[in-house]
């Protein structure tokens, strides 16, 4: 690892980046890639961490099972979402193998990122405890009416899915309650632009000032 964790943080400003399933967590964080800033993204990472060859990815077919095994060796994706949205068991063993190895993973990015901040985008941030690896919090807010209507859009599922998966989520109070930012994606992408850019000029400066304390 090039740098170690500081009071267990690393040495430069990250900004930790959330919101419920289809609050604008890719659209957002897309415009601060625009801007040149590296993200994290523990989707990716997770997704990573049950590819083909990886050694957690043995763990899930020997602990749950050969059915979700495909053909060619990889993971039955949707089998799997479909084994944990049904047995609550399942789905805390999944986490508790998958959610330890993101978290490495994604201390090594943020150690190795050289941008001017970073940020950590995690849709389970708060629940997860990823929290100590930020210095600021930015929640993407919708009202759940625009969650369901932009998720069942883009997925083409059914808003009742949508709906459960809300429930499993952390409360969109609670989530706010943790925000030292918000973002309001409840407009359309040119309201999402201006927001993005008063944040990156702002973490710009604090960024700066982080770099002069060291
Ligand atoms: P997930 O939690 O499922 O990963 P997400 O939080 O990353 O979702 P996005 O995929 O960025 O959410 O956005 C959900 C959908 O809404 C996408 O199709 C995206 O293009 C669209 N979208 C995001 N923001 C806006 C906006 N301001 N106006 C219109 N559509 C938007």
């Amino acid at each position: 690892m090039k740098n170690m964790l500081i009071n267990n943080k690393p040495p430069k400003l990250i900004i930790g980046l959330t919101g419920g399933i289809g609050s604008g967590k890719t659209a957002a964080s897309d415009l601060f890639a625009k801007q040149g800033i590296q993200i994290v993204d523990t989707d990716i990472l997770a997704r990573q961490a049950l590819q083909l060859g990886s050694p957690l990815l043995t763990q899930v077919f020997n602990h749950l099972g050969k059915q979700l095994q495909l053909e060619d060796g990889s993971l039955d994706r949707a089998a799997l979402r479909t084994l944990v949205f049904n047995n609550p068991t399942a789905k805390l063993w999944l986490e508790a193998l998958v959610h330890p190895w993101v978290k490495d993973e994604s201390i090594k990015a943020l150690n190795e990122a050289t941008s001017a901040y970073t940020l950590l985008s995690s849709p389970l941030l708060i629940e997860s405890g990823q929290t100590n690896l930020i210095e600021r919090l930015v929640v993407i807010d919708v009202p759940e009416s625009i969650q369901i209507k932009r998720t069942s859009a883009r997925d083409k599922n059914n808003p009742n899915l949508v709906k459960k998966i809300i429930q499993q989520q952390i409360n969109r109070q609670d989530r706010l309650l943790h925000a030292n930012d918000i973002i309001d994606n409840s407009g359309d992408l040119n309201d999402l632009q201006k927001q993005v850019d008063l944040l990156h000029d702002y973490y710009l400066k604090l960024a700066l000032i982080k770099a002069n304390e060291q």
